[in-house]
């Protein structure tokens, strides 16, 4: 199902004379109404009429999330306020105070955004006449209402179950006939398990799930894929370029398309920042070639992928980006020692017959940091209440220990006490000075 044939399955010759036209209308843009830009490229000695088409791309400078932070919370916006009809940020819910960034959506970039969830939902094979259950937050974050925009634009039923624990989204799936859902990929394992828990697989009308939001494994897909005999496709989106929808996976599965048309993509080095050859691995810099709101020239997502350029068999000529390995930030510091977070996996990974989503936080407690591990499963409950849950927190213990040389708390607990409990370190004495790491099944993400 393709839902806009005439973009997705252009040549890659007009699909480049289109960028080239857009990017030369958005350089004038920018440097015309983003002071911040403007100053950028005084600095190279550059002038809108340097770039004549995507060839000139590589002259331009690139954009950072520090400068969006700098210019917290509007000092990167292109469009007077009042044109700015919604406005979304990233970061105030993890407490990384002075971290936030903001961005604004005027009517044009909303269309936008709704076009590349439309074009999403439909690679996942759902449309008009499915029922849809949206399991994302709609908040402050783009997640929910990306999701939202989609299945409503394609004309499918949409059954918002934000609030929903798994139980009750079951109990709903099965009622509704829901034939897609749309959440995190933790989430939905959740679900999965339960389904195959409580036998209820063959009950389910369900086709196709698309997950994105936070980064997964080929080997949780297939589990999920398993336990709740559907397709799962992966998408992506950042809160700074527009929700999610910038790419997602076709039927082929095999790397998500990329919205070309809007998001004008290069793979750089990560160290010299020189653009690399098609299929190469590096650093993943985005250029919105259409919003009006926080337009962003050459934006450095700081994730590692790398991009095929080559036809789909599906029949769509826009280019695939494989899952993101994020690079830099898997690196975690705790009390002075450098971790890197796929060690921690792999020591997670390791513990038989424990499956389970794993949250690891890192506080400061008396200027020391202080590990606090926690788990989210059902299967770990049961083992708990059959008197072995001492024994697996303590294998977790010492599996975390091991690579960090900390000794961690394990704590069972559910995600409404995680986040009350990282709401709470945030105002008290105990700053949350780490980061939120989501080691789900036991392997890296
Ligand atoms: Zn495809």
């Amino acid at each position: 199902m393709i839902w806009n044939k005439a973009r997705e399955c252009m040549s890659r010759d007009e699909l480049a004379v289109l960028q080239g036209k857009r990017l030369v209308e958005l350089v004038g843009y920018m440097y015309h109404n983003a002071g911040y830009y403007k100053k950028k490229m005084r600095n190279l000695g550059l002038e809108p009429g340097d770039i004549r088409g995507i060839e000139d791309l590589e002259k331009l400078p690139f954009t950072t999330r520090e400068d969006l932070i700098d210019a917290y919370p509007l000092g990167v916006f292109a469009m007077s306020n009042s044109k700015i009809i919604r406005y979304h940020a990233s970061d105030h819910s993890t407490g990384y105070a002075g971290m936030e960034t903001m961005a604004g959506y005027t009517q044009n970039d909303i269309d936008v955004w709704k076009e590349c969830m439309a074009r999403s939902v439909s690679m996942a094979g759902l449309g008009e006449g499915d029922v849809i259950q949206i399991a994302y937050n709609y908040g402050l974050c783009t997640d929910g209402i990306s999701a939202h925009y989609g299945a409503e634009k394609v004309g499918a039923a949409v059954i918002p179950a934000a609030d929903c624990r798994p139980t009750a989204l079951i109990a709903l799936m099965r009622r509704m006939q829901a034939t897609g859902v749309i959440s995190t990929s933790s989430y939905l394992m959740h679900v999965a398990q339960m389904v195959e828990h409580r036998g209820l697989k063959n009950s389910l009308q369900l086709k196709a799930a698309i997950c994105g939001g936070e980064p997964w494994t080929e080997n949780t897909r297939e589990k999920i894929q398993d336990k709740l005999g559907i397709k799962a496709y992966d998408i992506f989106g950042l809160n700074e370029l527009t929700g999610l929808g910038v790419a997602c996976e076709c039927e082929r599965q095999r790397g998500m398309h990329i919205q070309e048309d809007f998001f004008l993509a290069e793979i750089v080095n990560t160290n010299t920042l020189l653009v690399l050859p098609g299929g190469a691995r590096g650093e993943l810099v985005f250029t919105t070639l259409q919003k009006e709101g926080i337009p962003l020239i050459r934006y450095r997502t700081m994730s590692i992928t790398k991009i095929n350029y080559e036809k789909c068999e599906c029949g769509r000529t826009m280019a695939r980006m494989d899952r993101l390995d994020y690079g830099t930030d898997d690196i975690l510091q705790i009390r002075g020692n450098s971790v890197s977070v796929s060690q921690i996996e792999a020591a997670l990974s390791g513990l038989p017959g424990i499956e389970a989503s794993y949250i690891i936080c890192i506080r400061k407690e008396h200027h020391l940091d202080v590990v606090d591990v926690f788990m989210e499963d059902f299967r770990m409950n049961e083992t708990l209440m059959s008197g072995c849950g001492t024994d697996v927190k303590r294998q977790v213990a010492d599996a975390v220990r091991n690579v960090i040389g900390v000794e961690p708390n394990v704590y069972y607990a559910e995600s409404e006490k995680i986040k009350a409990f990282r709401g709470s370190s945030n105002e008290g004495s105990e700053m949350y000075v780490g980061r939120k790491v989501s080691i789900v099944d036991g392997r890296k993400y």
